[in-house]
């Protein structure tokens, strides 16, 4: 665990935000604001707001107009496009858990960790696939048939889907499964990765307020995680997958990332390029409106499950709550399957 570091870029100039003491001297909110900021944040964590309470209205009245436009609604819009419609209750959730950890960030060997998990799996003789693009699910005699996009087929008694709804929408056809998921909409987005030979910044994470960039956030690692050798970069733009930027090839979004990189990172250099990588994805974060419902764990349709980040709406959407979804519905599976051979 590495003391983290958090940087806001506004106006041209990096801020520090990491402590009641910069949010104190936060320049870009005047000092009535600066504490009217502490004071919602605090508001926010231990009070809590309700999903139906938009973060617009939210802040306007807990924090006032200027914080929201000068910070919270830039934050939102880049991650949701828009934050008209947008549940404040994903806003406190995330300070509530982010508060815990604001200082203390790690990053697991993931390799590692699904290597050891697999290990664990096939010593209980469980059969692994991988690379397997599922393009349509038919129920059939109490089983579902799961067929792939290389002609295998998967006959299966219980079924967990991690699949992000929408692309189970489109691949398994019932009325039942739809009124589950129907409403789940989700933003993609665009990342990049440059593995560098030096460091290329003294910041470990900005987060990018001005909208004269696409990226929205940068972060240096090695700042982070003393074991890289040189320096990685990692930079995000959220966006709608129907959008030209997201439409673009990876070398136009290269061009232009390359350029904001340039600017963002103090001692980024072309020469100190070692590899460069443009990841797209598509379903990158359920968009949590407010009139978002969690679907439930365990579907009309018998013996088949839901798991997945999207189910757990309040939570931040990060890895934590995704694992606790997926042992939640493993463990359902278990005890029916227990109790099945009593
Ligand atoms: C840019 C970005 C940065 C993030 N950074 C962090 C971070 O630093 N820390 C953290 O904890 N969390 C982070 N997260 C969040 C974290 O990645 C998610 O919360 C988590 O991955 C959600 O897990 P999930 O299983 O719900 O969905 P996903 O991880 O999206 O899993 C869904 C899976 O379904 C597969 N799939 C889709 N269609 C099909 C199909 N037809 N057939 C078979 N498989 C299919 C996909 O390939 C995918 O693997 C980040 C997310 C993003 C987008």
């Amino acid at each position: 665990m590495e003391k983290c570091k958090y940087w806001f870029l506004l106006s041209g100039k990096k801020y520090r935000f990491n402590s009641i003491l910069d949010l104190l001297k936060f320049k870009p909110l005047t000092p009535i604001d600066r504490i009217r900021f502490g004071f919602m944040v605090l508001y926010g964590k231990y009070r809590g707001s309700r999903k139906e309470i938009s973060v617009k209205d939210w802040v306007e009245k807990v924090g006032g107009k200027r914080i929201y436009h000068r910070i919270i609604n830039p934050l939102v819009v880049s991650y949701f496009g828009s934050s008209k419609n947008i549940s404040s209750l994903y806003l406190t959730s995330r300070w509530r858990s982010e508060s815990s950890v604001i200082n203390k960030l790690g990053y697991i060997n993931l390799y590692y960790f699904l290597k050891k998990i697999e290990k664990i799996l096939v010593k209980r003789n469980v059969v692994i696939y991988t690379n397997k693009e599922i393009v349509k699910i038919v129920r059939k005699n109490n089983k579902y048939i799961l067929f792939s996009s290389d002609n295998s087929i998967f006959k299966v008694d219980y079924l967990i889907s991690t699949i992000p709804p929408p692309v189970l929408n489109n691949i398994f056809h019932n009325d039942v499964l739809k009124s589950h998921l129907n409403n789940i909409c989700y933003r993609s987005c665009i990342s990049l990765i440059i593995n560098t030979y030096e460091k290329s910044s003294e910041y470990y994470w900005i987060i990018n307020l001005e909208r004269k960039y696409n990226l929205i956030t940068v972060f240096e690692y090695s700042n982070l995680c003393k074991n890289i050798d040189g320096g990685l970069i990692y930079g995000v733009k959220y966006v709608d997958k129907n959008s030209k930027l997201y439409n673009s090839s990876n070398s136009t979004l290269k061009k232009i990332f390359l350029k904001e990189i340039y600017n963002l990172m103090e001692n980024m250099e072309y020469n100190k390029i070692i590899d460069f990588r443009i990841i797209k994805i598509h379903y990158a974060t359920p968009i949590y409106f407010t009139n978002y419902k969690n679907p439930p764990i365990k579907t009309k349709l018998k013996n088949l499950y839901l798991a997945g980040v999207y189910r757990k709406f309040p939570q931040i959407r990060s890895m934590g709550p995704a694992l606790e979804s997926g042992y939640e519905a493993a463990c359902l599976v278990t005890k029916k399957l227990e109790k099945n051979t009593l």
